[in-house]
């Protein structure tokens, strides 16, 4: 009887790496102290800390926005997706427009970036309102076009900024939903930052604690729910007990 092994992990399984990230801003503030962190492929992972401990940082180092001052801070991939907690949409442009905007900076043809649109806005759920403008959408339909707008460029590494921190409860348990079946569909590695403990238990394969200010990391859970993960998870034992767990260690980290 042959027995079929799991691909055996390879370097560039790893999509993210930081190495004993520190950042120091030039007014002194020290964002950032010894943060080591990897992100591989297949990986869904969250970011909980206390406001201020340097999350953003994190993410911004890592898109590239921000250089860090010290340690080394390494991503495999050019393909990076990036979503705010604000959709950041240009008001006098349709969803459509805007979807495109990425591929149109990336100067692809006219014909191609209408196609990886159209196919953007039916993933996120907004086919119809292609040509509706940002002031006509819900603050919910902004993610969404907020979410294909990123999509649009394959990300094989996706930074989510607190994206459905704005969001009322039915809308951001909508869209964690969505954004599931995105990762498990679309195969990218999330990076995600929420002030959500229970968010981030239902949607990561990983949630990793951060300290206050400066922030390092003081602890790390593995979420061991399988993917596609059933909503009613979150109405388990299992689940109240982990979100349990990663709550205490944030109150640790921050006293
Ligand atoms: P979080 O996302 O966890 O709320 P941030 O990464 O936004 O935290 O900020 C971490 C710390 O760094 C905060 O104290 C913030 O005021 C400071 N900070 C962020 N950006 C800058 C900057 N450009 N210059 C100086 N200080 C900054």
């Amino acid at each position: 009887m042959s027995v079929i092994s799991p691909p055996a992990a390879t370097a560039t399984d790893t999509l993210l790496d930081f190495r004993d990230v520190e950042m120091t801003f030039p007014n002194g503030v020290v964002a950032l102290h010894d943060v080591d962190l990897t992100v591989k492929r297949g990986e869904f992972v969250t970011v909980v800390g206390p406001s201020g401990c340097g999350k953003s940082t994190l993410l911004r180092i890592a898109s590239g926005l921000e250089k860090h001052s010290h340690g080394s801070a390494t991503t495999t991939t050019n393909r990076i997706g990036y979503v705010f907690q604000d959709a950041t949409l240009l008001q006098w442009r349709t969803v459509q427009r805007n979807v495109e905007l990425l591929a149109e900076l990336h100067r692809t043809p006219k014909a191609a970036r209408a196609a990886k649109a159209q196919e953007a806005i039916d993933l996120v759920g907004l086919t119809g309102f292609e040509k509706s403008l940002p002031k006509q959408l819900s603050g919910g339909m902004k993610m969404r076009t907020s979410l294909a707008r990123s999509l649009t460029l394959d990300p094989e590494l996706f930074l989510f900024d607190e994206p459905f921190g704005a969001l009322d409860e039915i809308t951001r348990e909508r869209l964690n939903d969505e954004l599931l079946r995105l990762f498990v569909e679309k195969r990218f590695a999330g990076l995600f930052i929420t002030h959500s403990v229970s968010e981030a238990v239902y949607l990561s394969t990983r949630v990793i604690v951060m300290s206050g200010r400066p922030g390092t990391i003081v602890d790390e859970f593995e979420v061991p729910f399988p993917m596609p993960r059933d909503p009613d998870i979150r109405f388990t034992a299992e689940f109240a007990e982990l979100v349990g767990q990663v709550s205490h260690a944030l109150r640790e980290g921050h006293s």
